[in-house]
């Protein structure tokens, strides 16, 4: 048995055997689980057009396209357009919840449709396939090319209110004791004092190499990794667009070789393990209005997929699922221009302005920024994108970039996609139609699905419950003690910590961490402790609960 939480060597020094075995919990006894793997690929903001798109770009099917099963209804509590903190949440959990909470119940405007929740459900942590797959003791992972923290990676791994709360996230993700940890957002890892953006003076960075974990931040040290935890980080916030990445950063690995070194670190585990690997930029890519951007990352995403359906089918124990948490753009092939003129539509004339493109509109903006004219719009978009463009169209780039402020780089997208090309888009934002779901391996789903069904297809696939697993995990702490007194301290308003005095003894258990104080002694816990302000309940795990009542009882099982 591999004991998974960072602080795994403190509990057996301080408690020995005997509390050793009242506190490891019930090994929970699986109900003939479908698969000993999962992994969860997610496509942030994309639909069926986009992979269309990218299909025709290839010259050849996507990875995913012989298993599409069915589709992925993305509405969420409060709105039938969905963020990406509460869509990916239901994936993660099984609970729709409310615009950018992660992993938490939602609050009680729900729209028509969605029943208004029950009181103890509301901004309550609600626990995540990925917490589900440790308590059985597998391995786990997250690998992304945004920072780590980022809302769709954040929702298997932390529980809060806002997906802006990254220094919590981050925390929490430590704390979590996950095996592989790949993207971007090594600066949360690390103290304002040392130029990171840690507000808490916390040095999570020294703290996980003490833990044992290797730290690498390019892909050759990626690549000599070979077996143990790793935390790779690989930029300081988010990683760069795919187009971009060779010439910019070519010491950053791909999504591709992030999954497949994932894949080879989890597989070594004989309990097996879930991977989350989110492709995080085809998002960005929509909303910029950027086609360039899109292929590149939407292809970078294939490849990814392919690894991992190349390891299920090698090992047939392993479900994998891909689809997208909403899409965003309002992406068509076809446009105004193109309206009438389909006998001209042949397949290279369509592409041949996607082939020449070389950048994205990302870094065009970067290199425009500096000197906002229209003979540097004209010239950057010359070299980036191979558009011979007029006046009036870097005019307006200009114009519009200048009411778009930090996400400038979306008017160039908007403004030529139109006029030199035949793709269209509606919106620089996210849409609400249903996604494509695509599914492989044992306990694959079929047809149209809930967002939530989607972690309920995978904790039924390793054979656990997950409402279970949120009881087990995530106990109201004043509920517990109604004989005790349960107070907040926040003495130190960057690092909150509950303590509770019950049966005699004190117990002191820091919020976002996976830790109990008593007396001298500190045990580590099998879930993060959770602070929720909007109703200013702290959550524990009934582990904790026990641990502070001395009992006896075995923690209950997880399985169904
Ligand atoms: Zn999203």
């Amino acid at each position: 048995m591999r004991l998974k939480s960072p602080l795994r060597k403190w509990p057996l020094l301080v408690l020995g055997i005997a509390a050793a075995v009242l506190f490891a919990g019930g090994s929970p006894a699986q109900a003939a689980p479908k698969a000993k793997n999962v992994i969860v690929l997610i496509a942030d903001g994309c639909s069926a057009e986009q992979y269309t798109f990218a299909r025709w770009f290839k010259g050849a099917p996507l990875s995913f396209d012989p298993y599409r099963v069915g589709a992925v209804q993305t509405y969420i509590a409060d709105s039938v357009i969905a963020d990406s903190a509460p869509a990916a949440s239901a994936f993660a959990t099984g609970v729709r919840t409310s615009d950018k909470f992660i992993s938490v119940g939602p609050h009680p405007d729900t729209i028509s449709g969605v029943p208004v929740p029950p009181e103890d459900l509301r901004y309550r942590p609600v626990a995540t396939v990925l917490e589900g797959a440790r308590l059985l003791k597998k391995s786990t992972g997250i690998v992304a090319t945004s920072r780590v923290t980022h809302a769709t990676p954040a929702a298997y791994v932390a529980h809060t209110v806002s997906r802006s709360n990254e220094n919590d996230i981050m925390e929490q993700a430590v704390y979590q004791g996950i095996d592989v940890v790949f993207g971007g957002g090594r600066r949360l890892l690390i103290p304002k004092e040392l130029k990171g953006q840690r507000v808490d003076g916390a040095n999570l960075y020294e703290a996980l190499k003490g833990w044992g974990y290797q730290i690498v931040e390019n892909r050759q040290d990626l690549e000599k990794t070979g077996s143990g935890r790793v935390f790779g980080m690989f930029a300081p916030s988010h990683m760069d667009p795919e187009i971009d990445r060779s010439r910019l950063h070519p010491d950053q690995p791909t999504l591709e070789e992030m999954t497949r070194k994932a894949i080879e670190l989890l597989s070594r585990d004989p309990d097996g393990f879930f991977l989350m690997v989110e492709g995080s930029q085809v998002d960005w890519a929509c909303h910029a209005n950027d086609p360039a951007y899109l292929l590149s990352d939407l292809l970078a995403y294939d490849r990814a997929v392919a690894a991992a359906l190349d390891f299920a089918k090698r090992d047939g124990r392993t479900l994998v699922l891909a689809m997208s948490d909403h899409n965003t753009g309002g992406f068509s092939i076809g446009n105004q221009a193109s309206n009438g003129i389909y006998p001209q539509m042949k397949v290279e004339a369509f592409l041949d302005p996607f082939r020449k493109m070389q950048a994205s509109s990302v870094r065009m903006w970067e290199l425009i920024a500096p000197d906002r004219t229209t003979a540097r719009v004209k010239a950057v978009v010359k070299e980036g994108w191979a558009m011979d463009i007029a006046d009036e169209d870097a005019q307006q780039i200009l114009s519009l970039a200048a009411s778009y402020k930090d996400s400038a780089n979306q008017a160039i997208g908007e403004v030529l996609c139109p006029k030199y090309t035949y793709v269209g888009w509606t919106t620089h934002g996210h849409c609400g139609g249903d996604v494509p779901l695509h599914a492989f391996g044992p306990g694959k789903p079929s047809g149209v699905l809930a967002a939530p069904d989607i972690a309920r297809v995978c904790a039924d696939a390793m054979g656990f419950d997950l409402h279970k697993l949120t009881q087990r995990l995530f106990v109201p702490a004043a509920q517990a003690f109604t004989d005790g007194r349960v107070t907040m301290d926040q003495s130190d308003p960057a690092n909150p910590v509950v303590t509770i005095t019950a049966a005699g003894k004190t117990a002191e258990l820091p919020v976002n961490q996976s830790r109990l104080k008593m007396g001298e002694r500190m045990y580590a816990l099998e879930g993060v402790v959770v602070y929720v302000p909007n109703t200013d309940k702290a959550y524990i795990p009934l582990q904790a609960v026990q641990m502070i009542r001395g009992a006896r009882t075995a923690l209950p099982k997880i399985a169904p």
